[in-house]
């Protein structure tokens, strides 16, 4: 087994987790087998209890595991299927700890960073290797060399080269070379000094990745090779990308860094076959047809926020041959504004999920509005919720029905928790989690697109439909089109009169690739450019 460690310097931000993604994309087309994984140096068990403001999303594995967002970029990136051993937290870290120690497990000694901590850290990195066997376990570990947090985790993998020898592991290091553009150059000295920082503690890189907006003459990286110590070809440019994060599997293979990871790792040699992911990037330079579609949200500010749901939009426009704009809206403003005036022109409107009240009859409206103007809609998670206070609301005539998540006394509890949730008081890792099974109607549009009646899909939420209204929406046109295999749990639900109005209390967003579009949103792109695709004839 082969090792590959991706450390990061100088500033936080640099695209690690792509870069480590599109390592994992090189070397997959070149018939190897490969697994990624993340150390995150801060003290939370897992994401899934942080702000998005501090966090942007959490990505959700099949197994329920609630993790970091790089974990969507390992999966989008390869054909890998992740688990919950592939993210580590210093938090779970100390929590297997200080289980063993107040197990007795460590016989009277006394527990320390090094070797107990450091320990624990390299057991994951074994694990992961042994229980996905793979050629190559790529590890990427967060945060900025320099940081105090990192530091066992940089012991740890410094630790692991020596024990597996430098055939088997190697250090890619990702470093800014940034521009100044008063004195109209890039600077070397933050790459020097993040390097320096690295080699104190005993790791050398062998590959430098260099984020830059300009590329890198060759005496440029000749100072780098020379003041950092790495050979002159191991001084690799990753400029930022023109067009799509989707670019940079390419990029890095005209910089041949697989070539020389494989020729590190004595890995056999070969060239990757990466026509597939070339025709991606066509149909993102070049689409034939062009859609807007708007995304109702409240963390519209923040990139990281709905970065899968983003991406898998993108996803649906390359399927359809259809570059789209992604509209950002903000749910308070179609609040105040009025959902006509934000929405109109649009080919479709997507609402994701999301927690608490902020913004929450903005997204009404614009649910509203897409159902009475026939413009097409996608609802995720609570985006379903929504469809179905507005329903309840507007057409079944249920005054201030609503979730119980936002009105505990609603008259009309349309969205509520499921017995097994209410005693649940812990917050972390408590929510119905992970990939169900979900039945599709005969005849449904879901079935349709979806082109089979079994379906798996990741879920993240407590609330679900209230099945003490359903006759009453069925009776007036709302189609439950998936449940679970019992029939007790809704999952998908359509409106069959609406050229496209579907909404799924799963996140179908988090099983999309950039060559394998998840069904939902291939379909609701392609409903999108029909949409404005008629209104213009
Ligand atoms: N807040 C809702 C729930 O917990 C929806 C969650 C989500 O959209 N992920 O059920």
């Amino acid at each position: 087994m082969k090792y590959i460690f991706v450390t990061g310097g100088v500033i936080s931000s640099l695209g690690k987790g792509l870069t480590a993604a599109a390592l994992g994309t090189l070397l997959e087309n070149r018939g190897l087998k490969v697994t990624l994984q993340k150390f995150d140096p801060y003290l939370n068990v897992d994401p899934g209890t942080m702000s998005p403001y501090q966090h942007g999303e959490v990505y959700v594995l099949d197994d329920g595991a609630e993790t970091d967002l790089d974990l969507g970029h390992y999966e989008r990136f390869t054909s890998v299927k992740l688990s919950r051993f592939n993210n580590l937290t210093s938090g779970q870290v100390y929590q297997t700890v200080l289980d063993k120690e107040r197990r007795g497990d460590y016989l009277g000694k006394t527990v320390q960073v090094i070797p107990h901590v450091t320990d624990e850290i390299q057991n994951r990195i074994f694990q992961v290797g042994e229980k996905s066997n793979v050629d190559v376990v790529i590890t990427e570990i967060g945060g900025t060399t320099g940081d105090i947090e990192g530091l066992p985790f940089l012991e740890a993998i410094r630790e692991f080269a020596l024990k597996v020898g430098y055939n088997n592991a190697i250090f890619v290091h990702m470093t800014y070379v940034p521009f100044i553009k008063a004195a109209g150059e890039l600077k070397t000295k933050p790459t020097q000094q993040a390097v320096a920082k690295l080699r104190e503690i005993g790791i050398t890189p062998h590959i430098l990745v260099c984020r830059c907006e300009r590329s890198l003459d060759n005496e440029l990286r000749q100072k780098i090779s020379l003041f950092c110590n790495v050979p002159y070809e191991a001084v690799i440019e990753e400029k930022d990308v023109d067009h799509s994060i989707y670019e940079l599997p390419l990029m890095l293979q005209r910089e041949r860094v697989d070539d020389l990871v494989c020729k590190l790792l004595q890995l056999p040699q070969g060239v990757p076959n990466m026509s597939h992911w070339q025709e991606i990037i066509r149909k993102l330079i070049a689409p034939q047809h062009r859609v807007r579609v708007g995304v109702v949200g409240k963390y519209i500010d923040l990139n990281d926020a709905y970065k899968s749901v983003y991406e898998a939009i993108i996803h649906g426009g390359i399927a359809n041959d259809c570059g789209v704009e992604i509209v950002k809206l903000d749910a308070e403003e179609i609040e105040t504004q009025g959902a006509e005036k934000l929405l109109k022109g649009l080919g479709g409107v997507l609402v994701p999920g999301g927690f608490g009240e902020r913004g929450i009859e903005g997204k009404i409206k614009a649910a509203q509005y897409a159902r009475e103007t026939k413009l097409p809609f996608l609802g995720l998670c609570l985006g379903m919720q929504i469809a179905t206070i507005e329903f309840a609301r507007n057409v079944l005539h249920l005054d201030k029905a609503h979730s119980t998540e936002f009105d505990v006394v609603t008259p009309h509890p349309v969205i509520a928790l499921l017995d097994d949730q209410k005693d649940v008081s812990k917050k972390g890792g408590t929510m119905r989690l992970g990939a169900q099974p979900c039945q599709l109607k005969m005849g449904s549009k879901a079935a349709h697109y979806y082109g089979a009646f079994l379906i798996n899909e990741r879920h993240r939420h407590r609330y679900e439909f209230n099945n003490d209204y359903r006759e009453r929406f069925e009776a007036a046109g709302f189609v439950f089109s998936g449940t679970s295999p019992d029939g007790k749990l809704v999952e998908l639900i359509e409106l069959p009169e609406h050229p496209y109005y579907l909404a799924c209390q799963f996140h179908p967003e988090f099983q999309s690739k950039p060559h394998a579009s998840h069904p939902l949103f291939r379909s609701f792109i392609a409903a999108a450019h029909t949409f404005i695709h008629h209104r213009a004839l």
